[in-house]
């Protein structure tokens, strides 16, 4: 079956009513970008750049991050890649960095919030990013946004690197598109005014199921309380979706909602066209997309070799209940 579904890399995840839906890899570096394109990812919905952070002893610099992430973007051959600013903190600690004592760190210091404190942190990746973004289709997303003002202050500080490298004659992608991660229930419920400051937006439902039924995450006792298909979690999920579309947004999913194989044709149905995922999950999910209305043909076909609207009409009452 593998082999089978491996054999869809090169066809287009349509669905049968002609909807392209967009599929692409989460990753970590430029290795996880090459396997991704060997699944059939269309490009990356989701760097976590908090990688490159993680063991080591100390911040990379500016020249570190932008070979960092130009190996990525060659990688992609053009195809997009949504880079993911900071998300440190939670349950990502750095080892050189110090971390403030915290009742509920998943509550806390952490991420965008980092990054706006800390501006020199922030400024230093975002000019590496855009360098990058001179070799490739690089997106700059940023994630734990919980308002509006935190969308407005990253997005000063992004205008503050790109004057600099300007000033410095560097060339990068002066229209680079930048979007927000919805992970967070303010942040879902307010896509309609969010939307106005951005270029797309990414459904985080890890961690927005986390903070929506006030369940860690990484609590083992609990986990049957984390659970995505909450319809609170579903119905804050297709309102953003909703909202997106209808003010111009493009939105994806990069949470594991969009490996959920249970799932696909729900969030199908939401009208989600992008689905971000380890890139393993690809063919499979494609192979749900591809055959999506094969229940409808299947129902077209026995109804056609049934001989009386009694039964007909009796098949379609059970399969409808
Ligand atoms: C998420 O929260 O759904 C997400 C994709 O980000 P992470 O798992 O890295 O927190
Ligand atoms: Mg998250």
């Amino acid at each position: 079956k593998n082999h089978l579904l491996r054999s869809l890399k090169d066809t287009p995840a349509t669905t049968p009513d002609g909807i392209n839906i967009k599929l692409f890899a989460n990753i970590g570096n430029a290795n996880d970008m090459e396997q991704a394109i060997s699944f059939g990812a269309e490009g990356s919905g989701l760097l976590r750049t908090e990688l490159l952070f993680m063991g080591r002893d100390a911040l990379p610099g500016e020249d570190e991050q932008f070979e960092f992430y130009k190996a990525v973007a060659l990688k992609a051959k053009g195809k997009p890649v949504i880079v993911r600013t900071l998300d440190i903190g939670g349950d990502k600690q750095l080892p050189y960095f110090n971390f403030p004592t915290e009742q509920n760190p998943f509550l806390g210091y952490r991420a965008i919030r980092i990054c706006l404190d800390r501006p020199d942190i922030f400024i230093t990746q975002l000019k590496a990013i855009l360098r990058a973004s001179a070799f490739g289709q690089l997106k700059i997303m940023f994630p734990m946004i919980s308002n509006i003002q935190e969308v407005r202050a990253a997005k000063v500080i992004l205008q503050q690197a790109k004057d600099e490298l300007t000033k410095a004659g560097i060339t990068f992608d002066k229209n680079i598109p930048v979007g927000i991660m919805i992970e967070i229930p303010s942040a879902a419920i307010t896509a309609d005014l969010l939307a106005k400051e951005v270029d797309f937006f990414s459904i985080g439902t890890n961690d927005l199921c986390q903070y929506t039924l006030a369940v860690d995450r990484m609590n083992e006792q609990i986990k049957d309380l984390y659970d995505p298909y909450n319809p609170g979690v579903l119905r804050l999920i297709a309102y953003v979706i909703e909202q997106g579309h209808k003010n111009n947004v493009e939105v994806g999913m990069c949470g594991e909602l969009a490996s959920d194989s249970k799932a696909t044709l729900l969030l199908l149905g939401m009208g989600l066209t992008e689905f971000s995922m380890s890139a393993t999950a690809i063919p499979e999910i494609k192979n749900i997309i591809i055959n999506s209305l094969l229940v409808a043909k299947e129902i077209h076909q026995r109804v056609m070799e049934m001989d009386s609207s009694a039964l007909i009409t009796a098949y379609l009452q059970e399969i409808t209940l």
